[in-house]
């Protein structure tokens, strides 16, 4: 590869054009590295050898039954107290009825993560999944992070594989990524003490691919960590990917500063650059050289830098999701859904090929083209 301006990557290149593994000190090297677009043509390289020009998205809506959490995550915007304003909670009927109002015609995926409610039964959750899928046919449900089976598994006394049984039975299709955060147990303590350890995070991840449930794991980046513990976090990923294989996509989640106690107690307001963002991606498309998918999740990147995240190792950004309210409710200052035409015209006009997919990342449409 010509032109590359900082020596430390010409072994690196050699190492990613030759197909070969990336040590931890690689992953160092390309965060610190001034030559960016040396890091761009390499992860665009992976991404272009993975996939090519396609770019998936998937018709979805996001769907969260309440708010109310113990858990108290000091990074989070969105948990509220019973009783307290704006808290919701809704029963099996209310859920079903909130999709109904918003239902569109080819929805593929309704995706479920919420709180951590203190009352409602396990049996709650089984009967969501099943009315969803019987009042919802043929729609996939991407349902609870693994901080979410974990509550599940101690308010019913189960094992996370009797949890995880139980939900696939009732009709579960896969689970999101959420509740990795930064697995060091440094920040954990800091910002999601209460929350399922990553011992557990990932014991729940293997569990479900043993079973049969492909799931996406996520980064929260962008607030105390440091940058050998995001590659730590990664490295923790990337070994268990080769025990399962059961990863679908990595999915870096930029933390919101807003209305939450970290970002008071780090005085932060800014946002993470785009520089950040990007190199982030990069890096990650280098280093999780097991996972199919980087996904440049538009609703924290903005649409318009997830079009730019094409070129940087990116090939998923993510779904309409028709109401989002998490990263929303931390400010996020992005709209609140798109719909599958402005998706698949913000990755034609960067040149790249839109490819509607389900929750499985099954090829739904290929769009060679936005109908007026
Ligand atoms: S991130 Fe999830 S578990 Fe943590 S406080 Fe917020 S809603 Fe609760």
């Amino acid at each position: 590869m010509r032109g590359i301006r900082d020596p430390r990557l010409l072994p690196i290149a050699e190492k990613v054009m030759e197909g070969k593994r990336l040590s931890f000190e690689d992953g160092l090297v390309l965060y610190q590295t001034k030559d960016l677009p040396t890091l761009m043509r390499l992860a665009n390289l992976v991404r272009e050898r993975k996939h090519g020009h396609k770019t998936y998205f998937v018709h979805s809506i996001r769907v969260s039954q309440t708010n109310i959490c113990y858990v108290g995550c000091t990074f989070c915007a969105f948990q509220r107290r019973f009783g307290e304003e704006g808290a919701w909670d809704f029963d099996v009927d209310e859920v079903v009825a909130w999709v109904k109002e918003r239902y569109q015609p080819g929805l593929t995926e309704i995706h479920l993560t919420a709180g951590h409610h203190p009352k409602r039964p396990f049996s709650y959750y089984l009967d969501l999944v099943r009315a969803l899928k019987e009042n919802f046919p043929g729609v996939q449900v991407k349902a609870w992070t693994a901080a979410e089976i974990h509550h599940f598994s101690k308010i019913a006394r189960l094992s996370y594989r009797e949890v995880l049984e139980a939900l696939k039975e009732a009709g579960l299709d896969a689970m999101p990524g959420g509740g990795a955060e930064i697995f060091a147990e440094r920040v954990r303590r800091r910002i999601a003490r209460a929350k399922v350890s990553a011992e557990g995070w990932l014991a729940i991840h293997r569990t479900a691919h043993e079973l049969g449930i492909p799931t996406n794991a996520t980064m929260l980046y962008g607030h105390i960590e440091t940058l050998e513990e995001r590659l730590d976090h990664m490295d923790r990923l990337r070994r268990l990917q080769d025990e399962t294989g059961g990863f679908m996509s990595f999915i870096p989640l930029a933390f919101q500063p807003d209305g939450n106690q970290l970002a008071r107690e780090l005085g932060k307001k800014e946002f993470t650059t785009g520089l950040d963002d990007l190199r982030n991606l990069a890096v990650a498309r280098l280093y999780l050289d097991n996972f199919p998918h980087i996904k440049g999740y538009w609703a924290t990147l903005t649409p318009e830098l997830a079009q730019v995240s094409l070129d940087w190792g990116v090939t998923d950004i993510d779904g309409t999701l028709i109401e989002e309210r998490i990263v929303h409710m931390a400010g996020s200052p992005t709209p609140q859904g798109l719909t599958k035409r402005e998706l698949a015209r913000i990755i034609l006009m960067a040149g790249r090929i839109p490819v509607e997919r389900d929750a499985l990342y099954r090829e739904v449409r290929v769009w060679d083209r936005v109908e007026a």
